[in-house]
């Protein structure tokens, strides 16, 4: 017989059933879990009945905000019709031939991208980057370049948490003891001007020394060795980066000329957060592969998509008679289920215009975030781009010294913050909060938000001199 486990509390159950990801085992098994038991609009509410504004979209990714019931029809209907089946071997499905043209056209008519010729997907951004890193690397066999075979990522940059993914990935804290074989993955240096300016050097010459890096690095290497170069065009785990000016604009064409292909990891950018449908778009950037996950149902279903260029498919296509079937794939690549959402989801986004939202509450988060916050003695730098904004914290503004070791004033404000009425998280890389609420905010959500920061701010000061 089963044990009776009617006496255990559900934060009992979970903290004896329940191995979380990203998660202090230490922490949560003296804290328990805080159990969020049902969503609307922009809201939360948890298991102690306390109702918060997410500042967080879930992660970045509930862009549409929570509980359309358009989805839910969707989904509905799309599990009756057909509740699954593959597409291995030439199998389809009208929702998600549907999803898949929708995202096309969107590159090609809202982003100044119509080189974007296919769409392969999986259901989270870390396989999508790890479809990509295979990818890049079969293009180059195909082609009979078996040398090149390298990936250039950058400190700071978040792509993931599979094997190679984790390897792309350039936050220390996410390698520690994970023994990840990273082979082929090189690192190049964070683009984030504010804190790895040097002094008295401009943004104009910290793009310089950056992208003269990147050079120098290709050709320490050999370019004939580098296969791809893996970006998000703004850094969203890293803290909201934006790149500094020119950066984009300079390292395109390097890549270009030595024959590099550009991945745009636009997880976080795509659809909608940057004010723009894509950072593609907003920076007129030129890839050769696109991931996108999150936004593309904003969260309602997994499905994550890379978006592949003309230039390689006519490559994987010239090789096809040769080499056969491409034999990479997952059950649940292509879920009809997901083609359904992502369709209805799209459907709200440009209905709602909210990649026009974001541009516009975004302008108003920071201006008014800079009003409030400008001056705090901790907060060096406030920054973001639509939705995508951060909170960076200093321990001396002048000098711009992060905190002593253990300190971490980003999770200390965001600790307090659930009991003045938000969810907001502290990012793993800098000492910076995240302010990327669903696209659909209004100010007066933000300016709650706001207030409820200001409160969480002052309680952590004791802590924080
Ligand atoms: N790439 C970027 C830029 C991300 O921000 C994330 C997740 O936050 C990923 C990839 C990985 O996505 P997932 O958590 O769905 O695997």
């Amino acid at each position: 017989m089963l044990e009776d486990r009617s006496n255990y509390t559900l934060e009992d159950m979970d903290r004896m059933s329940v191995f979380h990801p990203l998660t202090s085992i230490e922490t949560h098994m003296k804290q328990g879990p805080m159990i969020i038991e049902q969503s609307k609009g922009v809201r939360l509410r948890d298991h102690k009945g306390r109702e918060l504004i997410d500042c967080g979209a879930g992660l970045w990714c509930v862009n549409i905000g929570y509980g359309r019931p358009e989805i839910a029809q969707a989904a509905q209907q799309a599990f009756e019709n057909l509740n699954y089946y593959h597409i291995f071997g030439g199998a389809s499905n009208e929702p998600m031939i549907r999803l898949a043209d929708k995202v096309l056209t969107l590159f090609r008519e809202r982003s100044g991208a119509p080189q974007m010729a296919r769409v392969f997907f999986g259901t989270s951004g870390s396989d999508a980057n790890d479809t990509n890193a295979k990818l890049v690397r079969y293009y180059n066999n195909l082609r009979g370049k078996p040398e090149k075979k390298k990936i250039i990522s950058r400190t700071g940059a978040y792509h993931g948490l599979t094997t190679m993914a984790a390897a792309l990935t350039g936050i220390d804290i996410y390698h520690k003891a994970w023994d990840l074989d990273g082979s082929g993955v090189l690192h190049t240096s964070c683009p984030h001007f504010f804190r790895f300016g040097l002094p008295g050097e401009t943004e104009e010459q910290f793009t310089d020394r950056l992208i003269g890096e990147i050079e120098a690095m290709i050709a320490r290497e050999g370019a004939e060795t580098i296969a791809a170069f893996i970006a998000e065009p703004i850094m969203g785990t890293g803290g909201a980066l934006l790149p500094p000016k020119g950066y984009f604009e300079k390292l395109q064409p390097i890549l270009e000329k030595n024959d590099i292909l550009f991945i745009a990891d636009e997880v976080i950018t795509g659809f909608g957060r940057t004010g723009d449908w894509f950072a593609t778009g907003l920076y007129g950037l030129k890839p050769d592969i696109v991931t996108l996950a999150k936004g593309i149902t904003s969260a309602y279903f997994p499905v994550s998509a890379s978006v592949i260029s003309q230039k390689i498919w006519d490559v994987l296509e010239a090789a096809s008679p040769e080499y056969g079937p491409v034999m990479h794939g997952f059950t649940y690549s292509g879920h009809p289920v997901g083609g359904a959402v992502g369709l209805a989801n799209l459907k709200i986004m440009e209905e709602e215009n909210l990649p026009a939202n974001a541009a516009k509450v975004g302008s108003y988060l920071r201006e008014q975030l800079k009003a409030r916050f400008g001056d705090h003695p901790y907060i060096g730098d406030i920054r973001g781009q639509g939705l995508m904004v951060a909170l960076e914290f200093v321990a001396d503004k002048a000098k711009k010294t992060f905190f002593k070791a253990g300190q971490n004033p980003h999770r200390v404000v965001a600790g307090y913050a659930p009991d003045n009425g938000i969810m907001i998280r502290g990012l793993p890389f800098t000492e910076t909060l995240a302010f990327s609420p669903p696209l659909s905010i209004t100010e007066g959500d933000l300016d709650q938000a706001m207030d409820a920061l200001a409160k969480s701010l002052e309680q952590a000061m004791p802590e924080l001199r």
